[in-house]
């Protein structure tokens, strides 16, 4: 049995777009979450650190970083595409 397999993935500087407007947001807490993904023949994980950002412009309050392709919870209004 192959180990498990466990790329690191960041996704967190200091300061971010807000998703609808761009304007710069500051980062408010660092953020990790480990989803599995598909690998050959071994368990894969993906352990992604991302970040939570309080908007500096009307669209919302807060936001947060997310690497595109792995789906996030329901809970989050917005995704940043890096
Ligand atoms: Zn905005």
């Amino acid at each position: 049995m192959l180990p498990d397999w466990i790329t690191r993935l960041r996704r967190a500087p200091r300061r971010a777009p807000c998703p609808t407007c761009g304007r710069l947001g500051r980062r408010k807490r660092l953020l990790h979450r480990r989803v599995r993904t598909l690998a050959y023949r071994r368990v894969a994980w993906l352990e992604v650190t991302y970040a939570e950002y309080r908007a500096r412009c009307g669209c919302r309050k807060y936001f947060r970083t997310w690497p595109w392709d792995v789906p996030p919870k329901a809970d989050y209004d917005a995704a940043v595409l890096v």
